[in-house]
């Protein structure tokens, strides 16, 4: 009868059955949302970065080889031996670091978890985090969820360089980590050796851990080097440094990805790994072991692979209103329409997606503050063919 009767206690219980949001000022990733308008509108999908073509064929043999030879059950909480050699052989190689393949490599699915459980093991409530602006959209709420406070320093206007002083500025004594990404996603920047000192010099002066975001380490271009904190045996110390293997073997939906740090943040790592997620997917690791054991170089191929890419999008852009700001590293291009629309990025990469069917991503929502600058955001690890249809339909605007 009271069930029946009574609307009040229906709605009440609709009241009990919602929760107080621990992120009531976020709503869908700025990635799901474009991707969602591309696919709708049946436009090219340059907005969330991931490459229209496919894994190498030999990588794929050997997965296909591992999920049919009985290699589908739990892995190792830590991720697959031989991949977590590979990984700790492949950061000697690169950045004559030795590590430890048991105490200080640990595989996660996707860069994404490693990052969450690297803030989740040095934050604890009211630790401030610095997050430099424009940053991945999965910084800011990582250290939220983990009872953190995000501190937010726009990195500089025109090249995206880091304000080390306003870095300086912006660190009390509840400071605990900064957290970097280089290559840079959404910019396109790099650091340089003096952003290392910059940042070796406040991480010692303030006794601070950097959760260091390196996802695009191999796709850096113009001869550049990247600078990994890998390179830097006293910052590795105080790091977590993560990166992507759906980056680096062109299988973003793989969702695999590795974290290396020194073996007591390592240990404080793994506790919470290993109830997050508890292990990465198996087959995909002992693949992936076998295909970069037999293919060490597949890494030093990236930088021309997709420095090509990078630059055959700018000339295909080159007659268009579009003006392109330097891309240094990562497969995005960020494009400045201040002489085309006066819109704010959001509408316009919109509008873009709906009008020319050329989806792009708003930097804008990268920012805690607002920005000066008017650009949004291409990917360009797209077949040629793509690129060229894609920057067709933009030159027309
Ligand atoms: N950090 C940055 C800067 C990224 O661009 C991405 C995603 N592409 C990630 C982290 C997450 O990587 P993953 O897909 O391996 O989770
Ligand atoms: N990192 C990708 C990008 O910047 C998107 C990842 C995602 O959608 N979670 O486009």
């Amino acid at each position: 009868m009271a069930y029946c009767g009574s609307h009040r206690s229906h709605a009440q219980s609709l009241v009990s059955s919602q929760i107080t949001s621990k992120l009531p000022d976020i709503g869908t990733t700025i990635f799901t949302v474009m991707s969602k308008l591309a696919h709708d509108a049946g436009a090219i999908n340059l907005s969330q970065g991931y490459p229209d073509f496919e894994p190498p064929p030999a990588l794929l043999e050997r997965i296909t080889h591992y999920l049919h030879s009985g290699y589908n059950q739990y892995g190792p909480m830590a991720g697959v031996p031989e991949l977590r050699q590979v990984v700790s052989d492949k950061v000697k190689a690169c950045y004559s670091l030795d590590t430890d393949a048991d105490t200080e490599i640990t595989i996660t699915p996707g860069a994404t978890e490693a990052l969450f459980v690297a803030v989740s093991a040095v934050i604890h409530p009211g630790d401030e985090v610095i997050i430099l602006d424009p940053a991945y959209d999965a910084y800011d709420p990582s250290v939220r969820l983990n009872g953190g406070v995000p501190v937010h320093v726009p990195l500089n206007a025109i090249d995206f360089s880091v304000d080390w002083q306003a870095v300086e500025d912006a660190i009390t004594p509840r400071t605990k980590v900064i957290m970097t990404n280089t290559p840079h996603n959404p910019t396109s920047a790099i650091w340089s050796e003096d952003d290392i000192e910059s940042l070796r010099a406040i991480v010692f002066r303030h006794g601070l851990h950097v959760i260091a975001d390196e996802v695009y380490e191999h796709i850096v271009f113009d001869g550049h080097r990247h600078e990994s904190l890998l390179r830097y045996p006293d910052l590795f110390q105080r790091s977590f440094v993560v990166s992507s293997f759906g980056k680096t073997l062109h299988a973003t939906g793989w969702r695999i990805g590795v974290c290396v740090a020194p073996a007591a943040l390592t240990a404080e790592f793994r506790k919470i790994h290993q109830y997050v997620s508890f292990a990465t997917n198996a087959p995909l690791q002992y693949g992936i072991a076998d295909f970069l054991r037999a293919h060490p170089a597949h890494y030093l191929g990236l930088p021309d692979f997709y420095q090509k890419k990078r630059d055959y999008f700018a000339r295909a852009l080159a007659n268009s209103r579009f003006r392109l700001l330097p891309s240094q590293g990562t497969y995005f291009q960020l494009a400045d329409y201040s002489s085309i629309s006066d819109e704010s990025d959001v509408d316009l990469a919109k509008r873009l997606t709906r009008e020319i069917k050329v989806a792009s991503v708003p930097v804008s929502v990268f920012c805690e503050r607002p920005m000066d600058a008017r650009v949004i955001r291409f990917c360009f690890a797209k077949h040629e063919k793509t690129i060229e249809e894609a920057a067709a339909r933009l030159c027309g605007v």
